[in-house]
């Protein structure tokens, strides 16, 4: 019998599918045992219950990896610990190669692995035949093998976290539905159901993909939209066992495992179709979308060259089954900025089976702790804004979404779909001279402009792609005579009334307390020391700050700026990255181009660097900033975007003789890295402190701010892992980061990002080097290095400061 439904509870869960109750077990596991779930159907009758249940414990970062790890882990013990069989069985996967582009992804794939601390051997096509005997291996050229990746019942699964959770006291009720979030002073407290109101301190929605429209309910942005997905079942066939291991042939877009004494076919498409429904049906619970043999003519045709043995099988069962899929293939979880105390687990791209247990985990770690206690960047809600939710975009990107997990993993590949979503004034006039562009957080912004004829179409390589040349001339432009980038992505706060100060000295780890007209560059950090932003901002006036921070990371800043306002403190923050464009106007000419253009003194004297100024531009009024993040004399003009387009013309205009050109992003990675600048998301996350970022100088030790007493102690310990710059010997390679670095012929960690340095004539990259006994310069310096790039390894020389100096003109050893 159920127990009597509540009016009030701690947590309340808004779906039962295999998210839900993963949630749920780690939360009363770690001692929240106030938990209510509520499923509007039946348990695990979402997607739960179809999916193909393949655990593979490799992703392609450290945190996916590490929620993945776990998963599987926790699979192989919950049957011992809850008394009920979930199918677990470890049965290896093998992922086959036929191109030459796909070895070297696996070689890729297999360094990285020793680092993400998960077996992975590269084997001969034979020894794939002897694990997978129905296999055709004639075009095979070589194999990865897993051998502790595995599969489950995914239903199972679900009813043993479930039962776990309610040996704990967590209550669970079926055939309830959430109506509503219920929210007040931007603080979700309950939850509207048919069978009355629940009061709650925290709700969290993992309602798969039901949850996007939850969210629209309560204002919450949680973009993701169903997919169709597919795998058929054959009838019983000789040489097909249980115990096969997982297969995958990613160039055929194909997996295949044993399913007793029958064949599993699973398919990810290049080209998926949406479930256009106007809303996913309530009551849709244990059911499948219609068999659509057509579509999967491929991937049948593709399993038949694959597995011979499939042309005279016959198949039980098409299973199509909506998942929902997010714009980058990375699930959605944390605390919506929009809501506090309202969290989300959800959009889980086809892998929710295999990462539900960390998932789960870490969500419950971030809902007691009130942090994540890991960098979940990759998967955090606050990297999507408003635009990224609407449904016209979300079901072209979709399309593009499920295939991403078996397409090659070129460095720099763009999305195809849902493009054009966020374009600055000059988009025209940079696309007329060439642009290349790329799209972040929607901007679509320059990243490399064709020359010479060329058409600004992306070729992909692990090698020097298509555009080498043409960035080589940016970069040698930037260093040599002068660049205008378009920079207008960055995100752009106003931070306005007579607490700003105070509240950003607390939550800066520089000192921010300058005079007007002064910029400051600061890491915002968490109580750990760890990095939650780093941004530079511009004191506009004594109760005034404009905040000018990176392209992803607007919605993540201004969460962390508003959450920090304690009550009763007077300061608004305002979003305006869209009211103003941004310029850089960067090398050493740069000073001689705008002072044919401006009446504003620009000399040392009465333009220092940090110094931050209206100014006039052509005919255009931009604040003017002098800094640099590539490395040069240079200026950011941000101007009204309806004056963009006029600071941009008379650049040009005025600046060809001067060797003017118009320079992409690539340009300014090349440049950052030779000049040793760190980015975030790269170099700078909340697992990374200033001392390992050797960013010390951006730390004020007078003062308080959070993070302060955790930087004191490492500063007392000392750090274990130090940012160092590499520039391979060799000058033919590239690097693209994630690539593992290797300390005395040791492990030593991997590149976090990496460029070709035109002016030091190398690949180029920056990396943490770790060491448990601690790492001071001495120790980086009496190291030898190499990185390994497509499974070969590269000397490397070692740098901890910039290895090019502007100042002086001139490479450093
Ligand atoms: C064909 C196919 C094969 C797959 N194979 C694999 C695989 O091999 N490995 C893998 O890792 N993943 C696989 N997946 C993906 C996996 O199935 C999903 O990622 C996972 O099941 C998502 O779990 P969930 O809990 O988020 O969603 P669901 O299982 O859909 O659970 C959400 C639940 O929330 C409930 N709900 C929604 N709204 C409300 C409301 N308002 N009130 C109350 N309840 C509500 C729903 O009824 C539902 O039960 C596959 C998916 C498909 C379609």
């Amino acid at each position: 019998m159920d127990p009597p439904f509540p009016t009030e509870t701690k947590v309340v869960i808004v779906g039962g599918g295999i998210i839900g109750a993963s949630v749920a077990y780690h939360l009363t596991k770690f001692g929240w045992r106030d938990v209510v779930v509520l499923e509007q159907n039946l348990l695990a009758g979402g997607t739960t219950w179809h999916a193909a249940g393949l655990v593979g414990r490799l992703r392609n970062t450290n945190t996916l990896t590490t929620i993945n790890k776990y998963s599987a882990e926790l699979y192989a013990s919950l049957e011992k610990e809850t008394g009920h069989a979930v199918g677990w069985k470890q049965v290896g996967s093998l992922i086959v190669a036929r191109s030459p582009e796909r070895m070297d992804q696996l070689r890729r794939t297999a360094a990285m692995s020793e680092w993400f601390g998960v077996e992975v051997q590269l084997i001969q096509p034979k020894a794939a035949l002897a694990k997978w005997p129905l296999l055709r291996i004639d075009d095979v050229l070589g194999a990865a093998w897993l051998p502790h990746d595995g599969k489950v019942f995914p239903k199972e699964v679900t009813f043993a976290l479930a039962k776990g959770a309610q040996r704990q006291g967590a209550k669970i009720f079926e055939n309830v539905r959430v109506l509503n979030v219920e929210h007040r002073d931007g603080r979700a407290n309950g939850v509207t159901t048919t069978r009355g109101t629940i009061r709650a301190e925290y709700v969290v929605l993992t309602g798969g993909m039901w949850t996007r429209e939850l969210g629209l309910r309560c204002g919450v942005t949680i973009p993701l939209h169903p997919v169709e997905h597919h795998y058929v079942v054959t009838e019983p066939m000789a040489g097909a066992f249980d115990e096969l291991p997982v297969g995958r042939d990613p160039d055929l877009g194909i997996y295949f495992r044993g399913e007793g004494d029958a064949l599993v076919l699973g398919a990810f498409q290049n080209s998926s179709k949406p479930w256009r429904v106007d809303r996913v049906p309530e009551t849709f619970s244990f059911q499948l979308l219609e068999a659509d043999w057509d579509k999967f003519a491929e991937p049948l045709k593709n399993g038949k060259h694959r597995i011979p043995a499939l042309e005279t099988t016959k198949f039980a069962k098409f299973v199509n089954g909506p998942e929902s899929f997010t714009p980058d293939n990375h699930f959605i979880m944390g605390e919506a900025p929009e809501l506090r105390n309202l969290f989300v687990a959800a959009g889980f791209n086809s892998v929710g089976i295999a990462s539900a247990g960390g998932a789960g985990k870490y969500l419950a770690e971030w809902m007691i702790a009130g942090v994540p206690t890991i960098d979940l960047w990759s998967v955090d809600i606050r990297r999507f804004a408003p635009w990224a939710n609407n449904l016209a975009f979300l079901r072209e990107r979709v399309t593009e979404v499920l295939g991403l997990h078996y397409q090659m993993a070129w460095p720099n590949r763009e999305y195809e779909t849902g493009r054009g979503m966020r374009k600055t004034p000059l988009h025209d006039r940079l696309a007329a001279h060439g642009a290349c562009f790329g799209a972040k957080n929607g901007w679509e912004r320059p990243n490399w402009f064709a020359r010479d004829g060329m058409k600004p179409v992306m070729a992909y390589s692990f090698g020097r792609q298509n555009w080498f040349a043409c960035h080589a001339a940016e970069h040698r432009a930037a260093r040599e005579d002068v660049a205008i980038f378009d920079l207008t992505g960055f995100g752009k706060l106003i931070f306005k009334g007579p607490d700003a100060a105070g509240i950003l000295q607390r939550l800066c780890s520089n000192n921010v307390d300058v005079p007007p007209g002064q910029t400051v560059y600061t890491g915002m950090l968490n109580e750990r020391g760890g990095f939650e932003s780093d941004l530079t901002l511009v004191r506009l006036a004594p109760n005034e700050f404009y905040l000018v921070t990176g392209t992803a990371q607007v919605v993540r800043d201004f969460e962390w700026i508003t959450r920090h306002i304690q009550p009763g403190e007077r300061a608004a923050l305002v979003d305006v990255t869209s009211a103003f464009g941004v310029l850089g106007v960067m090398g050493p000419k740069s000073r001689a181009l705008l002072r044919r253009i401006t009446d504003a003194e620009l000399s040392n004297e009465a333009f220092p660097f940090g110094r931050a100024s209206l100014v006039s531009i052509g005919c255009a009024t931009v604040r003017a900033v002098r800094r640099t993040y590539v490395g040069e004399l240079g200026w950011e003009l941000h101007a009204p975007m309806d004056q963009l387009a006029l600071a941009y013309d008379a650049l040009m205009e005025s600046g060809r003789d001067l060797g003017a050109v118009n320079a992409g992003h690539y340009a300014i990675n090349s440049l950052r890295l030779e000049k040793g600048y760190r980015a975030w998301g790269a170099e700078l996350s909340p697992d990374d402190t200033p001392l390992e970022a050797g960013l010390s100088f951006a730390i004020d030790w007078n003062k308080p701010f959070i993070g302060r007493a955790a930087l004191l102690r490492q500063k007392q310990t000392g750090v274990k892992r130090q940012i160092v710059i590499f520039v391979l010997q060799d000058p033919a390679p590239t690097l693209w980061g994630s690539e593992p670095i290797y300390r005395d012929g040791k492990a030593a960690g991997y590149t976090t990002s990496g460029s070709y340095g035109h002016t030091v004539r190398g690949a180029i990259g920056m990396g943490y080097v770790n060491h448990a006994g601690g790492v001071d310069a001495g120790f980086i310096q009496s190291g030898r290095y190499e990185i390994n790039i497509n499974g070969r390894r590269y000397p490397a020389t070692a740098h901890l400061r910039a290895p090019y100096d502007p100042q002086r003109k001139r490479i450093l050893d």
